[in-house]
């Protein structure tokens, strides 16, 4: 039977005038009609690609029937079967690069917005409320370094079977980049809570304000938990080593959107504030240069622009938060690099740079930008936020001599993702180098499944 051509239900969004000057979310969700009419697009493929596509293997066909069908509750726990974190993942993943790349309706008319309906699977799996789990006990003992995405994966995994889960957080908050890095726009807090909430509901505890290799060693948690898993991410941002760079008004991304996700630096009433500059200058085309450019906006901009060496096919953002970037008015300055960094009494307030052209491909198969002698001009700017990537912080891997890291700081692992010293584990950021979420679950899962084989819990 031939397939009648359906274009994609659209999500609800904000308008662009309006969102730019709040910090509400951007994109609204789907109601259940909206749900419904679009797993329905869904063709049921013997052999579904979009699956090959999801780094944790979600049974995609089998949820969208459910919801076609109206069960959510039956979504929820086929979903929740391989991705303990729906609502953030159905928000943040990079579904066109994964899942919807590869989906098979693409043949027809448009890919299935599986992330859509998985992001209302986990909403209404959410608005029921957390339940507490009993579970009853393995004997077994983990300590989780950590509360991102690979930690919590890891936690809840194992607090499933049984074990005793102890999770120790750096800072006062849990979730890692889901709520220091990642804008409430993107992705609200308060959602976040409630998916570590159903995570801390199997049983896992968190220790807060606990610096494992400062305040409590790798040696010491060895000596007291069966097994350990480090999910520390990679929070130590990179900057470009220009002149100038050490100028008031000049942050990392990473300062910045902790100042104002995690301290909540945009709310009236917050104790430690953040700069908020006039005329911004972003260097870096990621998604955490998106975050920080339409976070400045919000934050009282009247001008700000994003300013990537390169050109637009090869910016590594996510085409959506591009687009909401543009529709939002901020300026893309392609094709040029900042050299210097010029200030006034201690605060920056122009930037020198220098057009580039694309010449042969390098390593990663981009091709190389090469300045362009004597093109050089500035540009003015009050306040300079520098999202160039990160690497791991070397705190842990400095306090433990015997864990083995590669020269750019990652720590190294086995195919069971074991490091260097036995049943210390480890996955995520801390492992590959800034990555995705997603990536970053599926190491999690992937240790869980390693730590529990070891414990001879092979459901
Ligand atoms: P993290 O999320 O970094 O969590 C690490 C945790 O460990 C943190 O809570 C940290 O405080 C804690 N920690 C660190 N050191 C210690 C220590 N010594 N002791 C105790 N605790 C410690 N990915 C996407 O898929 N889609 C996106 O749209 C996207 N947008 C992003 C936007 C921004 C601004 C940023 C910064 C990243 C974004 N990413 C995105 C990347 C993604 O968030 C990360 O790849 C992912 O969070 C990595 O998870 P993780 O668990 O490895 O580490
Ligand atoms: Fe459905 Fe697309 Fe997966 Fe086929 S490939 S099962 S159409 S989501």
């Amino acid at each position: 039977m031939a397939i009648v051509k359906t274009p994609r239900n659209k999500m609800p969004e904000q308008d662009p005038i309006v969102r730019g000057h709040n910090f509400e979310e951007v994109a609204l969700g789907y109601t259940k009609e909206l749900a419904m009419a679009e797993a329905k697009r869904c063709m049921q493929c013997k052999n579904p690609l979009c699956m090959k596509g999801c780094p944790v293997s979600v049974r995609i066909p089998e949820f969208m029937k459910a919801v076609a069908e109206e069960r959510f509750d039956d979504a929820g726990k086929i979903i929740k079967s391989t991705n303990s974190l729906p609502s953030v993942c159905g928000r943040v993943c990079p579904q066109e690069e994964q899942c919807e790349k590869l989906c098979l309706r693409a043949r027809v008319d448009e890919p299935v917005s599986i992330g859509a309906v998985e992001r209302f699977v986990g909403d209404y799996l959410l608005s029921k409320g957390v339940k507490e789990e009993k579970i009853t006990p393995c004997g077994k003992r983990a300590a989780i370094v950590g509360s991102g995405p690979s930690a919590l994966t890891c936690a809840a995994e194992l607090a499933k079977r049984g074990v005793e889960v102890d999770i120790y957080e750096a800072f006062h908050k849990a979730g890692g980049v889901l709520t220091y890095g990642i804008p409430e726009f993107r992705l609200p807090k308060a959602l976040v809570k409630n998916e570590i909430d159903s995570v801390l509901a199997l049983g896992a505890k968190i220790h807060f304000n606990t610096v494992v290799g400062k305040t409590l060693l790798i040696d010491e948690l060895t000596d007291k938990y069966d097994a350990v898993f480090i999910g520390s991410g990679a929070g130590l941002p990179s900057f470009m080593g220009v002149p100038g760079e050490n100028l008031n008004g000049v942050f990392s991304a990473n300062e910045y959107l902790t100042r104002v996700n995690l301290m909540g630096a945009y709310k009236p009433d917050c104790a430690t504030p953040v700069m908020r500059g006039k005329n911004v200058a972003v260097i870096g085309a990621g998604n955490v240069a998106m975050d920080a450019a339409r976070t400045a906006l919000r934050m009282g901009a009247e001008h700000v622009s994003i300013i990537y060496r390169r050109g637009r096919e090869e910016m590594p953002a996510r085409k959506e938060e591009i687009h909401h970037a543009e529709q939002e008015g901020i300026e893309f300055k392609l094709l040029c690099n900042p050299v210097e960094m010029l200030g006034e009494n201690g605060w920056v307030n122009k930037l020198r740079c220098v057009k580039m052209e694309l010449g042969e491909p390098d390593a990663s198969g981009r091709r190389r930008p090469v300045p362009i002698k004597g093109s050089e001009f500035e540009i003015d700017a009050d306040m300079v936020i520098v999202a160039l990537g990160t690497t791991p912080n070397p705190l842990i891997k400095d306090s433990c001599e015997k864990l083995a890291t590669n020269p750019k700081g990652t720590l190294i692992v086995d195919e069971g993702m074991q490091t260097s010293i036995k049943n210390v584990y480890a996955g995520g950021d801390a492992v590959t180098g800034a990555a995705t979420v997603i990536l970053a679950m599926g190491a999690g899962r992937k240790a869980s499944r390693t730590i529990l084989d070891g414990f001879g819990i092979t459901d």
